[in-house]
């Protein structure tokens, strides 16, 4: 497949290095951002210096109601500018000098896998509008200490932040967007590659309305839609294991070349959860595939009747990600089932799969036929988080709700 690098022309060799140098002066910025981090720790002294006076003053008896709050105001305020010193620290490093490699870290924040200057610039409105308010319900609590004039230019003050805030937001959108299109050309390795049939390079330059947009490039992964996990309602499902969920969702498991089956009846969300997981890992880097098991036995078979099946799992390789949706809707036959073994052999402890279907693994015998079947569910569950959905379906609930409406 041809890359977009290989269709742009090669700068030459001295505009490259003197790109390359200035790029590097990035690195002048690093000490700033550790400045920041001694920043944070006069916040934490701060912070525990109020705790303690506030401690003090409430065990001899000298704190008013009003001082409790004003105080404890002060404390979340302290907090919150560490929060917003730590969103600049991290987000500032990681978007302007070098990637932390967070990626499939416990703690990673949840904001940090789709953070860019927008996202940031955002963030820290928010942020500010956050601490003004706080500033403001300290100036109303204490109002009949403080002034008609501050309490006014306070008012003002937070409505600018407010404005300028949703104001930032809104500009972000189409900027956001238009990023994404520039994106195409550097990342262009990152993003999932698409099967052959719906490969949309194009054989030269277009003008950016011809370009698809960030929807349709997951569309071209395979994406059947764009659902993610943060949209997955986990009160719905009966039982259903949320911690489970929240796990894969840091992507442990693509690191450590694991699978995961999301096993449950009709309508409980198991593709919603696939496609969920597969955008994340999406948008975290990793090249990502979907289709249906159906899909994949087509796919699969005609390679091996074109006698490449073995180049066809090779190239399938550089799909960090896999999705076989809805397993258990068609039987397989024993030839079809081997190739289905193959796949999962394949890709044991080498790249992860993420499947979903009917019914629990040790019922698959019901699904897959002839003697690999066995092996492959086994292989399959070896490394695998096997996820249980039950419950009610979810399309069923939404026809139920709109008919009562
Ligand atoms: P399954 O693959 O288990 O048959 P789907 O994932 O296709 O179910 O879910 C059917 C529809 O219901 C989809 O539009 C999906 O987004 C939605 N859905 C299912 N469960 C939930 C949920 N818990 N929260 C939000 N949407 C859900
Ligand atoms: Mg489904």
């Amino acid at each position: 497949m041809p890359t977009v690098q290989a269709i742009t022309r090669d700068p030459s060799p001295t505009t490259t290095t003197l790109g390359y140098a200035l790029f590097a002066t990035r690195w002048l910025q690093a000490p700033l951002y550790f400045g920041l981090v001694a920043a944070q720790g006069v916040y934490v002294y701060k912070f525990f210096n109020e705790l303690w006076t506030l401690v003090l003053r409430c065990v001899t008896g000298q704190a008013t109601e009003t001082y409790v709050m004003l105080a404890v105001l002060k404390l979340v305020d302290v907090v919150m500018i560490a929060n917003l010193l730590i969103m600049v620290i991290v987000g500032g490093y990681e978007t302007f000098v070098s990637r932390i490699g967070l990626q499939g870290h416990r703690d990673q924040p949840e904001w940090l896998s789709h953070v860019n200057s927008n996202v940031l610039k955002v963030k820290l409105a928010t942020a500010i509008v956050g601490i003004s308010s706080v500033h403001l319900l300290q100036m109303f609590v204490d109002v009949h200490h403080t002034s008609r004039h501050s309490l006014l230019w306070g008012t003002v003050i937070h409505m600018a932040f407010i404005a300028s805030a949703a104001i930032l937001a809104y500009m972000s959108g189409p900027m956001a967007a238009h990023a994404e299109r520039g994106d195409r050309h550097t990342h262009r390795e990152h993003a999932p590659d698409e099967p052959a049939e719906k490969a949309f390079i194009p054989a030269q330059v277009t003008t950016r309305e011809d370009e698809p947009s960030a929807e349709e490039r997951l569309r071209a992964a395979g994406f059947p839609a764009r659902k993610l996990l943060e949209d997955f309602d986990s009160e719905h499902p009966r039982s259903f294991d949320r911690e489970a969920v929240a796990r894969l969702g840091k992507l442990d498991f693509v690191a450590a070349r694991r699978n995961v089956v999301f096993v449950g009846p009709p309508g409980t969300g198991k593709t919603h959860l696939a496609v969920g997981l597969g955008v994340r890992a999406w948008q975290a880097g990793h090249s990502v595939l979907f289709a249906t098991a159906e899909e994949w036995a087509g796919r699969l078979a005609g390679a091996r009747d074109a006698g490449r099946l073995a180049e066809e799992l090779a190239a399938l390789d550089e799909h960090a990600v896999l999705i076989v949706d809805e397993v258990g809707y068609t039987p397989f036959d024993a030839d079809t089932t081997a190739l289905f073994f193959q796949l999962v052999a394949h890709r044991y402890e080498r790249a992860s799969l993420i499947v979903t279907g009917d019914r629990p693994l040790d019922r698959w015998d019901e699904i897959f036929g002839g003697p690999a079947a066995l092996a492959m569910v086994d292989r399959l569950a070896h490394h695998a988080e096997v996820v249980r959905i039950d419950g009610d379906s979810y399309r069923m609930r939404r026809a139920t709700s709109a008919w009562a409406d």
